[in-house]
């Protein structure tokens, strides 16, 4: 089968410019560009879109990305060892690829894209989560971005997904599922990276809602959902209590019975309640 591209292979790549994988970084690589093309498609078309990359490595996503039409790729990598063959990259696709050497956490991208911004990026664990959890919680809606495609441990991506009754269902689920449709794409081996970490990842899709799934002051949703799941084994009117002495009228209220559990209430009852505490 033909590559995606002109450029070398990803094994070579890494052994040209000497990228053994650091732990500190999350790096685990994808070396397969068939799969990183795959991933892209996950973003739905590109062609008219800027895309935010964060942690492109040695650029097979990177290069999945541009091969699959993106607009323009924004990449963001702190390893400074990355950076020649992520110029390599940018030179085969001339104008559509700036990489940005810093660290996610502390850069604000937005002003280096035009919308509309699809962010799609396999993530280092390490700070995976931080960077959805504030994707998510911006004062404004709808956000910079249009969607989110993002790899996690499976762990963490049934998380994202988990519907009311599930093990996996918490703050996190509400969170992104509130305000976007969020679904897992893809689920990936250990060995489809190099080196194969210790679980199996998954590819998250999420689109953003135009307005939440009902409404909340988004700071009380917090609070109660923090509180609730904080004991999510113990009944609601024992778990929220601090937040207010008359609990039971207001869960009642709320169309909430108070015995229930965390687990068991949807996201439109969450909201109620955040509602009625207002
Ligand atoms: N995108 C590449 C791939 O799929 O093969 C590499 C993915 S690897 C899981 C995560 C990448 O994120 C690494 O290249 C790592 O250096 C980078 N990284 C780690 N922490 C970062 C941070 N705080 N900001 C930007 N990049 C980071």
């Amino acid at each position: 089968m033909p590559g995606i591209d002109a450029l070398p292979p990803l094994r070579q790549v890494i052994a040209d410019h000497g990228l053994s994988a650091r732990k500190s970084l999350g790096q685990n690589f994808l070396l397969d560009l068939n799969l990183t093309a795959k991933i892209a498609r996950q973003a739905g078309d590109l062609s008219g879109c800027d895309v935010l990359e964060v942690g492109p490595g040695p650029g097979g996503l990177t290069r999945g990305l541009l091969a699959e039409g993106a607009r323009r790729v924004l990449a963001v990598e702190k390893d400074t060892r990355c950076l020649p063959a992520l110029s390599e990259i940018a030179g085969a696709y001339p104008g559509r690829l700036q990489v940005v050497n810093a660290d996610a956490l502390d850069l604000d991208a937005r002003a280096l894209l035009t919308p509309p911004i699809r962010i799609v990026a396999n993530l280092p664990y390490n700070v995976g989560t931080e960077l959805l959890i504030r994707w998510l919680t911006p004062p404004e809606w709808p956000p910079f971005w249009d969607s989110l495609t993002l790899m996690f441990q499976r762990e963490v991506a049934e998380r994202i997904v988990a519907v009311p009754g599930r093990k996996a269902y918490g703050r996190l689920a509400i969170l992104a599922q509130w305000r976007c449709h969020a679904r897992i794409v893809m689920d990936l081996p250990p060995q489809a990276f190099i080196p194969a970490p210790k679980v199996h990842s998954s590819v998250v899709h999420l689109t953003r809602r135009d307005s939440p799934l009902a409404p909340a002051d988004p700071a009380m949703l917090e609070r109660v959902t923090r509180a609730a799941f904080g004991q999510r084994r113990k009944m609601l009117r024992a778990s929220l209590k601090g937040l207010s002495p008359r609990i039971e009228e207001i869960l009642q209220d709320a169309g909430i019975e108070p015995t229930a559990r965390a687990e068991t209430v949807s996201i439109e009852g969450f909201c109620a309640l955040a509602r009625a505490l207002a």
